[in-house]
């Protein structure tokens, strides 16, 4: 993409000087190895785009690699046809061209691309794409064998930083799902009290490890308006399940007033750490999933009472930009993470960039985080696609003379860099 702007060329060039924090990813393993050229396309994100305009039947044939390319080829060109022009297939185009030097998607292409499909399990290649991102750290969401944070051996993938996966640890539902969240400190729990305890232990762990925040994706599940029971209604949930280990508290009513009580509680827990909490508000991966429970603004309640905690809230909230831009604007410990976002919508994310700039404290921005599994030749034609982003709406801003060049270099520095990396206190 290019701005029209007469400093976008400048401001482009600028941003591919200043490294990246990726402030969210989810690099389990060093992974995958393609071997499948039609595989190799619709990784990532693309195929929900895929799925959105075929149908299960076609995704079903395309991830059949039993079939030959020529027999999937035309299910995977009428999808394509139909959404080739997504954000998503933008990241799909880069890869083709930079990885694989091929223009279009054809059955040709497809057939040349097969001897020399990369391999993202050898570490020399997997590093040197992150390198020629650009990327300095990596904020990673990777649910961990936790006896392996405890004792330090946890392996992570190159530039790693680690987050505290959080949503196991309120959704409990029964007594083995208690028993499975505190069985790395090698001990059995039988009471509220007893479970919180473990639960303080096994997050103090995390930051010994070196874990620099908390991050909860609840709201693929459940809606985020948390509520604020009391600790008597959360303890009789517990107990009742805790007393017959055949018993389940029915999801999601039955379980509410503990998951709410204990997500609070948890809040307590990152402010005493002093870990800041990244949320996932918005738009969800996959489809066919409800949007409303998921917008940023549920939050409110949670926000104003937690005051000295600090929350990053995920995803632009896309697509709810200006609730968003409200919570920033409006309390001191809300921050704008764009992770995601500027390959779901690089539209918006421009439009929101520039009313960002104009409403909200510009130090309050974190502009990229690729929120792969791996995959990191997406993770390269994500971070592309983010600091073009940012420069064609700094540009735009510098183009109606409200701000100087000078002035949005410092802007861009912040949102790529900067602005997270004293956010989550990564001393680099
Ligand atoms: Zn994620």
């Amino acid at each position: 993409m290019k701005g029209k702007a007469k400093y976008f060329e400048e401001l482009r060039r600028y941003c591919e000087t200043v490294p990246l924090v990726d402030c969210h990813d989810h690099s389990v393993n060093l992974e995958p190895k393609y071997e499948d050229p039609i595989i190799a396309i619709k990784s990532g994100y693309f195929n929900s785009d895929l799925l959105s305009a075929s149908s299960d039947e076609d995704i079903r044939i395309l991830d059949d690699t039993s079939r030959s390319l020529e027999e999937r080829w035309p299910i995977l060109e009428k999808a394509w046809k139909r959404t080739c022009h997504t954000g998503y297939a933008q990241v799909t185009k880069r890869v083709l061209k930079k990885f694989y030097n091929e223009d279009d998607l054809t059955l040709e292409a497809l057939i040349r691309m097969q001897g020399k499909l990369l391999d993202l399990s050898d570490e020399k290649t997997f590093t040197s794409i992150l390198k020629e991102a650009n990327i300095a750290v990596r904020i990673e969401d990777v649910w961990p064998d936790v006896r392996k944070v405890i004792d330090g051996t946890l392996k992570m993938t190159p530039l790693s930083r680690l987050v505290i996966s959080l949503p196991g640890y309120h959704n409990i539902c029964n007594y083995e799902s208690v028993q499975v969240n505190v069985a790395p400190l090698g001990r059995t729990v039988t009471s509220l009290d007893e479970y919180l305890d473990a639960c303080r232990e096994i997050f103090d762990a995390h930051k010994q490890f070196g874990a620099v925040a908390f991050k909860d994706q609840s709201a693929y599940e459940r809606p985020i308006d948390y509520g604020n029971p009391t600790r008597a209604e959360a303890e009789a949930v517990f107990n009742r399940f805790m007393e017959d280990p055949r018993r389940k508290a029915a999801y999601p009513d039955g379980i509410k007033p503990l998951d709410d009580y204990l997500f609070h509680e948890f809040m307590r827990m990152a402010r005493d750490l002093d870990l800041p909490v990244q949320i996932h508000t918005g738009h969800m991966a996959s489809i066919r999933n409800d949007i409303v429970k998921t917008n940023a603004v549920g939050l409110t309640k949670v926000i104003e009472l937690h005051r000295d905690v600090r929350f990053d809230l995920f995803h632009a909230n896309w697509p709810y930009s200006g609730e968003l831009l409200f919570l920033c604007k409006n309390y001191p410990n809300v921050s704008i993470d764009f992770c995601w976002a500027n390959i779901i919508d690089p539209i918006y994310c421009q439009n929101m960039f520039k009313q960002a700039l104009s409403c909200v404290p510009h130090g309050k921005i974190h502009g990229y985080g690729s929120d792969f599994v791996g995959c990191v030749d997406r993770t390269w034609a994500h971070a592309q696609i983010a600091r073009e982003n940012i420069a064609i709406a700094l540009s735009d801003m510098v183009e109606i003379e409200y701000l100087g060049l000078d002035e949005a270099k410092e802007v861009a520095y912040g949102w790529l860099f900067g602005n997270a990396n004293e956010f989550f206190r990564l001393g680099l």
